[in-house]
């Protein structure tokens, strides 16, 4: 459904994540209104990683909004691996708690993917644990991570078509990249991925009729790798002293692409409403309905 694309004056079409997002935000609280019972999502943080805690709070308003029960557990950076564990377990056995999520990064003292891990698959709502990625690599998309769902649904919004599309991937994170590339190719889209060993950077992504820089470098993609009318798709943030700025040099691509996400605004937004929308379908999957 193409909505709130706004064009610029040469005609690129600024893809409006954050109107994306607040009418997917929208729709969700409608639907919960009409629920018999109040979807329910547990945050757990380890540690006081000041970034963290921000997403961690905004994650919380987002719940508020849309009328979902939410609870942050916080707990101090020492605490035992098998502590966090235990917890996520206890959380695993509630019946009010329909989505689980551990904010990363944890302590260097804890393994990220064990915390993952420990969620139980129809209850993981980022989507990053073994089991729903492996359903993502064969094909049977089940929960798929935010981000990456979040970019789905941009590229699909501006009614470019996937299948058959040549999609570059720059940067190939489990959280990101990867994923985002395994969703492109399961829509039938061919994939490339370039990363740190890639040697023709340019070459590649000038051939992309899409293409997702997902690398936190700061505007690495410059004009002369787009290929004119190309879907641009910026998911890098850096913070920088003018403010977020992302891995596209957003003022000259602008004058190529033929769509493009800004930052921040873009891809950002809709991450955030991907973690509600997968958080109600959970629910709703163990409510049966
Ligand atoms: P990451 O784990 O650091 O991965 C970065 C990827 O970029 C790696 O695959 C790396 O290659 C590749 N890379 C680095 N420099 C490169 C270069 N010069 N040329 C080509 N590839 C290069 O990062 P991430 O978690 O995927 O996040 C990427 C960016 O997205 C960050 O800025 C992050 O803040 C942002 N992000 C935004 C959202 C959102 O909601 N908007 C969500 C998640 C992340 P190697 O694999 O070879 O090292």
């Amino acid at each position: 459904m193409p909505v709130a694309l706004g064009h610029d004056e040469i005609g690129t079409k600024i893809i409006d994540g954050k109107e994306h997002a607040r009418l997917i935000r929208r729709e969700i609280r409608r639907q919960v209104r009409k629920l018999k019972f109040t979807p329910g999502l547990a945050v757990v943080q380890v540690g006081d990683d000041p970034a963290s805690t921000v997403y961690v709070s905004n994650k919380k308003k987002d719940c508020q909004y849309v009328r979902f029960h939410s609870e942050v557990h916080r707990m101090p950076t020492e605490t035992p691996q098998a502590t966090v564990i235990e917890r996520i377990q206890a959380l695993n056995n509630r019946e009010d708690i329909h989505g689980i999520i551990a904010q990363m990064p944890v302590p260097d003292s804890i393994d990220g993917d064990a915390v993952i891990n420990a969620i139980a698959p129809e209850k993981d709502a980022d989507g990053l644990n073994l089991v729903n990625l492996g359903n993502l690599l064969i094909n049977r998309e089940k929960t798929v991570p935010c981000t990456p769902a979040g970019i789905i649904r941009l590229i699909e919004s501006t009614g470019a078509e996937i299948e058959g599309s040549r999609a570059v991937c720059v940067g190939r994170s489990n959280l990101v990249g990867k994923p985002v590339g395994l969703m492109l190719l399961n829509r039938n889209a061919t994939v490339i991925y370039c990363h740190t060993r890639t040697r023709e950077l340019v070459s590649e992504t000038q051939q992309a009729d899409i293409l997702v820089a997902a690398v936190g470098s700061p505007n690495l993609i410059t004009a002369d790798m787009v290929k004119p009318g190309a879907v641009v798709i910026d998911v890098g943030i850096t913070i920088a002293e003018s403010g977020f700025v992302g891995d596209v040099d957003f003022e000259s691509v602008k004058e190529v692409a033929g769509y493009i996400t800004p930052v921040p605004g873009g891809v950002g937004p809709m991450t955030r409403a991907m973690l509600l929308e997968n958080t109600l379908k959970l629910a709703l999957a163990q409510r049966g309905k």
